[in-house]
């Protein structure tokens, strides 16, 4: 699955934070159009990495590169905005939402970054003004939809349950209209029935086109889920393949064990 040239490739990614390398020169590549599963112990660099690919943190050393159509783009030292506008979108490893709006606010909000009206639209309520507001309102209601909240748009998300909020998350990252989306650990703290809707909708936006990397903990959803796996502790990567191989590695059995 995936063409032959990587979508997203960081070299040698160090993080240092004082004395510790939580990234102690990481390699990654990962193809489009795939599910790239990013596992390992507690503490092995995992959410780092995801800061660094967002720009929440600038890497000590290495280099972070998107290939993207109209040429490749050098993601690190840019700020989150940047790389936000660049194609790059996430959820966090703790529900980030604004509690007090609706569904359907809180996704509005991510397709704000793409609004293209002008300060004078906005102040004077032009009808150009008028129908951008339209659209983007039945825009952000189609990525409820696909992400199963379209019946909820109007409940305020502190209200929604769990399980929902999550996907809420996934919604409003998804109207950046990314080309990688990162999820880390949106499995976590999920019920069953929650966690197979989750990978359904993980599934369809692979399968929309939009490359994925998925921190996770549960191995069934980093099984039933990820095209290739790479595997992090402490700081470094000890292994790489198809999910099959990663949980068969005595190296990573071992990392496992020991945390
Ligand atoms: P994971 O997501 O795999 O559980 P993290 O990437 O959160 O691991 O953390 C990797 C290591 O880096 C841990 O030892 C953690 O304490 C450390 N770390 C992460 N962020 C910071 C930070 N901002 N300041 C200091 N140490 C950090
Ligand atoms: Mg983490």
């Amino acid at each position: 699955r995936g063409g032959a040239d990587p979508l997203l490739k960081v070299e040698q990614a160090l993080m240092q934070f004082g004395g510790l390398k939580a990234l102690a020169g990481v390699d990654l590549t990962v193809r489009p159009g795939t599910i790239h599963g990013l596992i390992g112990p507690n503490g092995s660099g995992k959410s780092t990495m995801m800061n660094v690919l967002t720009g929440i943190y600038k890497p000590t050393a290495g280099s972070v590169t998107l290939a993207r159509a109209d040429g490749s783009t050098r993601l690190d030292g840019r700020t989150p905005s940047e790389i936000a506008a660049s194609g790059v979108a996430r959820t966090f490893q703790n529900v980030q939402l604004f509690r007090e709006m609706t569904a359907l606010e809180n996704v509005l909000v991510g397709l704000h970054h793409s609004f293209r009206g002008n300060i004078f639209d906005a102040i004077l309520g032009t009808p150009r003004r008028k129908r951008e507001e339209r659209e983007q309102r039945a825009r952000a209601m189609s990525i409820l939809d696909f992400v199963g909240l379209g019946s909820l748009a109007q409940v305020e998300a502190r209200n929604l349950p769990y399980g929902k909020q999550r996907l809420l998350e996934i919604g409003r990252a998804l109207a950046l209209d990314p080309v990688l989306l990162l999820l880390d650990e949106p499995a976590a703290g999920l019920t069953a029935p929650d966690i197979a809707e989750l990978t359904t909708i993980i599934r369809k936006i692979r399968d929309a086109g939009i490359t994925v990397i998925l921190i996770e903990h549960h191995m069934d959803v980093v099984m039933g889920l990820c095209d290739r796996v790479s595997v992090l502790d402490f700081g470094h990567k000890i292994a790489e393949g198809s999910a099959r191989e990663v949980q068969q590695d005595p190296k990573v059995v071992e990392a496992y064990l020991g945390s």
